[in-house]
């Protein structure tokens, strides 16, 4: 696997629906292949799981999520064909507070997702898989504008999927409703963006949905698609 084959299948699969760059990411990596969610929707699993039943979704339980999300992750586990990993740090969140402080988040952002997602992801990939599947779309941020459908992912030295890029929020509502999927009820009370709860709050109607992330910072990127 290669920078030369994101490149290829991106250019090729550019425009394509997501089910048929599911079905390209299946048929090139079978089991080789595993899904990330934050459980913020199931559409990534569902969709997957569609072409490779009992995938691997990864979520990276940092241990400050919203007891929603959990519920989330729970019925997605039971409701769908899929085995969902609890991606863990290597520290719990007591251990990181002795060693670095409380609420790291607030004072270093960056290594509080680093030592909770991003090197966590890292370990989980790290010859257990040759692709990863995202649920980045464009219209998020314009940090995500530019988001190919297939990339090298250079930091995990692993090919990156990303068959949502085109999809609107409206889009990922009705392809939930749709399939009749289960809803973390967070996105529809405000926060269409989720991630840790100390780092995600409220965002009023018509407001940007990524503003409610690490607000009132520069901080818009966890450290795993930018
Ligand atoms: Fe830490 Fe906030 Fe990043 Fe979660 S989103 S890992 S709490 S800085």
């Amino acid at each position: 696997m290669s920078v030369e084959l994101a490149a290829r299948a991106a250019a090729a699969l550019e425009g394509a629906e997501a089910r048929d760059v599911v079905r390209w990411a299946v048929a090139t990596f079978g089991r080789r292949l595993a899904v990330a969610a934050s459980m913020q929707d199931a559409v990534l699993p569902h969709l997957v799981s569609r072409e490779l039943p009992d995938v691997d979704v990864l979520f990276l339980d940092t241990g400050y999520h919203f007891e929603e999300t959990l519920r989330t992750r729970d019925r997605v586990a039971r409701a769908l064909p899929v085995t969902v990993v609890d991606v863990t740090p290597r520290q719990s969140v007591a251990e990181q507070d002795a060693e670095y402080g409380p609420r790291l988040h607030d004072r270093d952002p960056d290594l509080c997702c680093f030592l909770r997602k991003v090197d966590p992801l890292a370990r989980a990939l790290d010859g257990a898989y040759d692709a990863w599947v995202t649920g980045v779309r464009r219209d998020e941020a314009p940090s995500r504008a530019a988001t190919p459908v297939v990339a090298w992912d250079d930091t995990n030295g692993v090919v990156k999927v990303n068959p949502l890029v085109t999809w609107s929020l409206d889009d990922v509502h009705a392809y939930e409703e749709e399939h009749a999927l289960p809803v973390n009820p967070l996105t529809r009370s405000g926060y269409p963006s989720i991630g840790c709860a100390p780092c995600t709050r409220r965002v009023a109607p018509g407001e940007d949905p990524r503003s409610g992330r690490w607000a009132g910072t520069a901080k818009t990127e966890c450290g795993l698609h930018a």
